[in-house]
């Protein structure tokens, strides 16, 4: 199937928008415009130009519903960057805080790190990023559009204004944004910001080996924001140029490397579905030889299926010793590990599982989006899996009328403290119920007018829709067994 680049979207907006004043309203119009962009590329197959495409949908929920917001809104917005909104940010955390949970709480064999995001030219030459982190780029002479190259369906056609033969030749575009850290703008004050969370684990590899008592096979996790100045960003927040990543760098002995490999892309193809994505949206993908960089013996990615076709979420990497050689070559330090069982002096090899958590993010929206008939209505709901979803509970009294409100608050704030919970006190309780189902919550819980008498509520189960009575007393238990 065709990638539409975020270019494509980009170009056609371009174009599409200066009716309404160009690029500084963008956003104002994004949904309407979005959408009739979407049917123009036609990426939603099967679909007919009155109904949005699935990507459009998602595009509108999280504007609608606070998920995900265009960054600078009220000046016009930011070429694609983003803001999470109250939901949203909930919901990212909650990414992070799963793969966290899995990649060093629920392990004894990895640490974790907060390294800097400022760091200074040494790391990136020694990484190779200053010489080799480039993507080409070429110029559409006829509509003046910039594409990656090797993103192109087809090199020779733009796909802008689809003429051919219009390239300039292709021009290496280094992708990392450089700055300057203090008030003299000369040479030494040259700092980049990290296009990769990766460097910041090799360069404490021996800060880590030192004071963590932990030996190889051993990890170092780390979750944190990268930027890289992509020449096509796009696709709402799957390609951006500042995003959050979510990445290990594996150390094993070199014998171990293959098994070590292969048991992180098992581990981590799994992750996607313990998490709630269907196994057939997903798969995952090693890398032709002509794709492998020199030092890597084995890449596989892990790829989602994104309304446009299969695309990245992870990439799984086999590095040998490549990253600790050039760090140690670079900086004059010893990066390896003494055996004493063994009596023997290496250089671990590296398995790096890389994540994206923005773009997980944006592929649990998409691969949790549903849309049911109910009655004569149309429920749209978020089927994420609990760890995942926003608000793991909401506590609706049926009433706003202080005799149901203030014993709902006392409930709200005995299950505070456990899970984030949501409170809505105005509406019918039809819409309300709707309103959390558009965002995923789990569990509804109605405190009524016989909840007075019984000392019970109504608990409503997002799925299924079924409702149970419980005691009041048994709710923090009822909900503990099932929000694990
Ligand atoms: P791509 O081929 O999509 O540019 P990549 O192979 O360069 O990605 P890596 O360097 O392996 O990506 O980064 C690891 C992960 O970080 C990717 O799988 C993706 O989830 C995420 N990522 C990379 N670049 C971006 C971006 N510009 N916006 C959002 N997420 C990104």
């Amino acid at each position: 199937m065709r990638t539409p680049t975020g270019d494509d979207v980009d170009g056609v907006l371009r174009g599409a928008i200066e009716p309404f004043g160009g690029i500084g309203q963008l956003f104002e119009f994004d949904v309407r415009i979005i959408e009739s962009v979407a049917c123009l590329l036609g990426y939603a197959a099967g679909m007919s130009a009155a109904e949005p495409s699935l990507f459009d949908k998602i595009v509108n929920l999280s504007k609608r519903r606070g998920i995900v917001f265009p960054s600078a809104e009220i000046y016009g917005g930011f070429r694609s960057t983003y803001d999470y909104g109250p939901v949203g940010v909930l919901m990212l955390r909650n990414v992070k805080d799963a793969w966290w949970r899995s990649m060093v709480q629920l392990r004894s064999d990895v640490v974790g790190l907060d390294a800097s995001i400022l760091s200074p030219p040494a790391v990136w030459t020694a990484s190779g990023h200053l010489a080799n982190f480039t993507d080409p780029l070429v110029d559409c002479r006829n509509c003046g559009t910039r594409h990656r190259q090797d993103k192109l369906d087809d090199p020779e056609t733009c796909p802008s204004c689809g003429m051919s033969g219009q390239f300039t030749e292709p021009r290496q575009f280094n992708l990392m944004f450089k700055t300057q850290a203090g008030p003299v703008a000369d040479e030494g004050a040259v700092a980049y910001l990290r296009p990769e969370t990766a460097q910041g684990m090799f360069i404490n590899f021996a800060n880590v080996l030192n004071t963590s008592r932990k030996r190889p096979p051993f990890g170092i996790a780390q979750i944190g924001k990268s930027f890289r100045n992509e020449i096509t960003p796009g696709n709402f927040v799957f390609r951006t140029r500042e995003f959050e990543q979510m990445e290990m760098e594996f150390f094993v002995p070199p014998a171990e490397s293959e098994q070590w490999y292969e048991y992180w892309c098992r581990e981590r193809f799994q992750w996607y579905i313990d998490h709630g994505i269907a196994e057939d949206q997903l798969r995952l993908r090693p890398h032709d030889s002509d794709e492998l960089s020199h030092y890597s013996s084995g890449t596989s990615d892990v790829e989602f299926m994104f309304p446009w076709g299969w695309d990245e979420l992870e990439g799984i990497a086999n590095r040998g010793s490549y990253d600790l050689d050039q760090h140690a070559e670079h900086s004059g330090q010893r990066l390896e590990y003494f055996d004493q069982a063994n009596n023997e002096r290496y250089v671990p090899h590296v398995i790096e599982p890389a994540a994206g958590a923005t773009r997980t993010m944006m592929a649990f929206l998409m691969a949790a989006y549903d849309e049911e008939q109910v009655n004569d209505d149309t429920r749209t709901v978020l089927r994420l899996h609990h760890r995942i979803a926003p608000y793991k509970v909401a506590v609706l009294p049926l009433s706003k009328k202080p005799e149901l409100a203030e014993p709902a608050k006392e409930l709200l704030a005995t299950i505070q403290p456990h899970w984030m919970t949501d409170y809505d006190e105005t509406q019918a309780i039809g819409r309300r119920y709707r309103r959390q189902d558009e965002i995923g919550t789990p569990y509804c819980i109605t405190f009524d007018f016989d909840s007075l008498e019984d000392k019970a509520v109504t608990v409503r189960e997002r799925d299924s829709m079924e409702q149970v009575r419980l005691p009041i007393a048994e709710v923090v238990d009822w909900l503990a067994e099932r929000l694990v």
